[in-house]
């Protein structure tokens, strides 16, 4: 029934998103200064050497990274590059990778402490839902990019469930609904997130009891508004992600054109939404994990990975359940219930997250990515549990973890 907009997917909105993603990235980069204390000393090239490496779309051997400052400056054979490097810090039997982006995180609403994440191997984080802040971060501190509040209808979720307060803020109509969008942006936000969520789904984090909450069916958005919300985020350069658990919010997202699902939805899709979703080419955070007791996740990762769906990685950073860092059933869960290969996953969570985010080279590892990297020991695809304690992070070129500089594996010690 909401087929009339569907036109809107052609050609012309993928030149638009991809113009808003130039835009925007020029406007991190012009956001975050590099500041004097944290860059690497002057003139100093370091040259970071392991076994394997993972550049954030495909495993290369023999290849090395030379960093200058808070930047890539060059990835290559070592024999090629350590003539220009000032120091070699060789890993051995490593793997090195992009620091990882995390998509669906509500770090501030929660307080969750920064530090702590980013030694746990996400360097970059993406909080949907909570206070408004500018893009902050990046040397050698988390950075965090903001959706701020989620935009929702009067007594709609996440209001919902949660009560007032800044996790969300409430339109009537599209033109409310336009200058919340132009609130936002000009507060900071690097993505708008809308909530489409009627409740009632068995197994849902949302589902569970809370102070106050307000039994299901809550009111959810029109089409008009939600369309009034991408026409204005995509007019701003930011793309929409839509919170969605089953076939009405699903419909009115694709309906009004969202760029992307902030989840797999809870309950069974209809088939023919599963098609819609995959033709729109509307990207899918997974978050797969927080979701497990919902009836439907599961199956509908199956389902749109069988049509084609691109996931991006996002495991819900400050549900009661996730690890503070990089989440490693999330990253099990979209192998085995997406079907995702080794190498689909990782690029999920790196180089398809950067330009989700419009700041692609970032999640590569390439000349001129921001040195944001991670190393563990041995091959993380035979156990992607060593993800989540990473054995060197090094954030925008400083390096705030590093267990290879001072061994602390019981197999690294000398026997009593
Ligand atoms: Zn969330």
């Amino acid at each position: 029934m909401f087929t009339s907009k569907k036109h809107q997917h052609g050609r012309s909105s993928i030149k638009a998103r991809l113009c808003s993603l130039l835009a925007f990235a020029a406007l991190i980069g012009a956001s975050i200064p590099a500041r004097a204390e944290d860059q690497t000393q002057v003139g100093e090239r370091i040259l970071v050497v392991g076994r394997r490496l993972f550049d954030g779309v495909d495993f290369q051997s023999e290849k090395a990274i030379l960093i200058e400052g808070p930047v890539i400056v060059d990835v290559g054979p070592r024999e090629v590059l350590k003539e220009r490097a000032s120091r070699i810090i060789d890993l051995g039997d490593a793997t090195i990778l992009p620091g990882f982006i995390e998509l669906h995180g509500h770090s501030l609403v929660r307080n969750l402490p920064q530090e702590v994440i980013l030694r746990h191997g996400i360097t970059t984080l993406r909080d949907v839902g909570g206070p408004l802040s500018p893009p902050t971060g990046g040397i050698g501190r988390l950075r965090v990019l903001t959706a701020g509040p989620i935009i929702t209808v009067q007594q709609g979720y996440p209001l919902s469930v949660f009560g007032k307060g800044y996790l969300a803020e409430t339109v009537q109509t599209a033109e409310d609904a336009k200058a919340l969008v132009r609130k936002l942006v000009q507060g900071g936000a690097a993505v708008i997130k809308v909530a489409l969520e009627p409740g009632g789904e068995p197994g849902a984090p949302w589902s569970h009891e809370h102070d106050g909450a307000v039994p299901p069916p809550w009111p959810i958005a029109s089409v008009d508004i939600i369309a009034a919300v991408v026409e204005e985020a995509h007019r701003l350069h930011r793309i929409v992600t839509a919170h969605v658990s089953e076939n009405k919010g699903a419909s009115i997202a694709l309906a009004a054109g969202v760029d992307e699902w902030a989840h797999v939805p809870c309950s069974e899709l209809d088939e023919a939404l599963v098609q819609q979703a995959v033709k729109q080419k509307v990207k899918i955070v997974t978050t797969l994990d927080t979701l497990s007791s919902c009836q439907g996740a599961f199956a509908n990762a199956r389902e749109l990975a069988k049509a084609g769906a691109s996931f991006l990685y996002g495991a819900e950073i400050a549900h009661l359940e996730i690890p503070w860092g990089i989440d490693a059933r999330e990253l099990q869960l979209m192998r085995h219930m997406a079907g995702m290969s080794d190498v689909e996953i990782l690029r999920s969570a790196t180089s398809e997250a950067g330009k989700e985010l419009g700041l692609a080279p970032l999640g590569a590892l390439r000349a001129g990515a921001p040195a944001d990297l991670i190393a563990v020991k041995g091959d993380p695809r035979t156990n992607f549990k060593v993800l989540e304690y990473p054995d060197l992070v090094i954030s925008g070129g400083k390096t705030v973890v590093d267990n290879f500089a001072s061994p602390r594996s019981p197999a690294d010690l000398p026997p009593p």
